[in-house]
C-alpha cells in the first residue's frame, strides 16, 4: 500500500473517531484521540516515520500529503479542545441542576441593631401612635437654648446639677446637657399646638458604672390650650406600659426641675421582682425612669408664648437606662464600647 493510500485511510479513520469523540462529548475522549493520532506512537507519527522508506522521487509528493493530513488532524483536535470546555460546563450544570426557587443561603455575618437603637425605634413608634412628631436639633448649642431660656439663669445653682462641657467659642457655647434645648428651638420656630419628641445624644462630665460622658435622652413636650397634669400622667403611663408591659404599675413622685412647675419623677414597677424588691431595683420595687412636669411660665416667656392662654407639659428620660432594663445589662458602659461579640447578641430588627 502506498503512503498516499495509507494517508487517505488514516484520514477516514480519524473522521470516524472524531465523530465518536464528539458524541461522547468528554474532554478525555479528545485527549485520547490526540494521543492515538499525534502521540509518540500515534498513527500520524508512524506515517511521518514511513516517509523515510519512500523513494527520493516520490518523497516530496508523499511528504506534502502527510503534512496536509497532520495539519488537518492538528486543527481538528484544537477545535475539539475548545469545544471540550463548553462540554465541561454542560456536565457541571447537568450534575448540579440550578433550582432558582431555592432560598438564598443565610448570611453568615449580618449586622445587628444597637440596643439603644432598638429602644429609640420602639419609643418613636409608641409616641408617633400618640400623635407626636419627631424633631432633631443641635448637639453643640448656645447657652441660651440649653440653660437661660429653660429658666436656668447664670449662677443658678441648677447649673451645678449638670456638669457641662463648654466649647471654646466667642459666644458661650456648650455640648447640650439635655435634649430640652429642642423645646426652645421648636417653640421659637413653630406655634402651638405642639406635640413633639426629640431623641438624641447629650453630654456631661461624668463616667462610672451608671454614667457615661455621652448618653441618649428623649425629650417630649406638648403645648396647647387647656393642657393639664392629667394629660401628662396619661401620656407617661401609656408609653411606660407600651415599653415595659401593661401589667406593671407606674408612679409619680414630686420633684424639682427649674423648667417645670410642678415637677415630678416617674418610675415603673421593677420587672425583675414585680415590686417585691431585688438587687436590680435596690430593694425599692421601682425603677426610676425620668423627670417631667408642667412647662414653667418663665420658659413660655422666654419664647414669647402667652402663658395665660397656653399650657403644656414636658418630660425627658435616658434611653440607655431603658436599654439596660430591657436587656438586663449590668454596666452602662457596655453600650459604648463597640464590642462586636456583645453587640452581636441583639436582633437585626426592632420588632
Ligand atoms: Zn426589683
Amino acid at each position: 500500500m502506498s503512503l498516499l493510500e495509507k494517508s487517505e485511510i488514516i484520514k477516514k479513520e480519524f473522521e470516524t473517531d472524531r465523530a465518536k469523540a464528539v458524541s461522547d462529548a468528554k474532554p478525555e475522549a479528545v485527549e485520547a484521540l490526540r494521543v492515538s493520532y499525534l502521540g509518540r506512537k500515534g498513527k500520524v507519527t508512524a506515517l511521518m516515520e514511513d516517509l523515510r522508506n519512500v523513494s527520493k522521487e516520490d518523497r516530496p509528493a508523499a511528504g506534502k500529503a502527510v503534512n496536509l493530513i497532520r495539519q488537518f488532524i492538528e486543527g481538528s483536535i484544537d477545535e475539539l479542545k475548545s469545544q471540550a470546555r463548553s462540554w465541561e460546563l454542560a456536565a457541571i450544570i447537568n450534575r448540579e441542576p440550578l433550582d432558582v426557587t431555592l432560598p438564598v443561603d443565610e448570611q453568615k455575618q449580618v449586622g445587628s441593631l444597637h440596643p439603644v437603637s432598638i429602644v429609640r425605634q420602639q419609643l418613636i413608634k409608641v409616641f408617633r401612635s400618640l400623635g407626636f412628631t419627631v424633631v432633631d436639633g443641635p448637639e453643640i448649642d448656645f447657652d441660651f437654648f440649653n440653660f437661660s431660656a429653660l429658666n436656668i439663669p447664670d449662677h443658678h445653682p441648677a447649673r451645678d446639677m449638670q456638669d457641662t462641657f463648654y466649647v471654646d467659642a466667642p459666644e458661650k457655647m456648650l455640648l447640650r446637657t439635655h435634649t430640652s434645648n429642642i423645646q426652645i428651638h421648636t417653640m421659637l420656630n413653630e406655634r402651638p399646638p405642639l406635640r413633639v419628641i426629640a431623641p438624641g445624644r447629650v453630654f456631661r462630665c461624668d463616667n462610672d458604672m451608671t454614667h457615661t460622658p455621652m448618653f441618649h435622652q428623649i425629650e417630649g413636650f406638648v403645648v396647647d390650650e387647656n393642657i393639664t397634669f392629667a394629660h401628662l400622667k396619661g401620656t407617661i403611663d401609656t408609653f411606660l406600659k407600651a415599653i415595659f408591659g401593661s401589667t406593671l404599675k407606674t408612679r409619680f413622685r414630686p420633684s424639682f426641675f427649674p423648667f417645670v412647675e410642678p415637677g415630678a419623677e416617674f418610675d415603673v414597677e421593677c420587672g425583675v421582682c414585680k415590686g417585691k424588691g431585688c438587687r436590680t431595683c435596690k430593694d425599692t420595687g421601682w425603677i426610676e425612669i425620668g423627670g417631667c412636669g408642667m412647662i414653667h411660665p418663665n420658659v413660655f416667656e422666654a419664647v414669647g408664648y402667652d402663658s395665660s392662654r397656653y399650657s403644656g407639659f414636658a418630660f425627658g428620660f435616658g434611653m440607655d437606662r431603658i436599654a439596660m432594663n430591657r436587656f438586663a445589662l449590668p454596666d452602662l458602659r457596655q453600650l459604648f464600647e463597640g464590642d462586636y461579640e456583645f453587640l452581636g447578641h441583639f436582633p437585626v430588627h426592632s420588632n
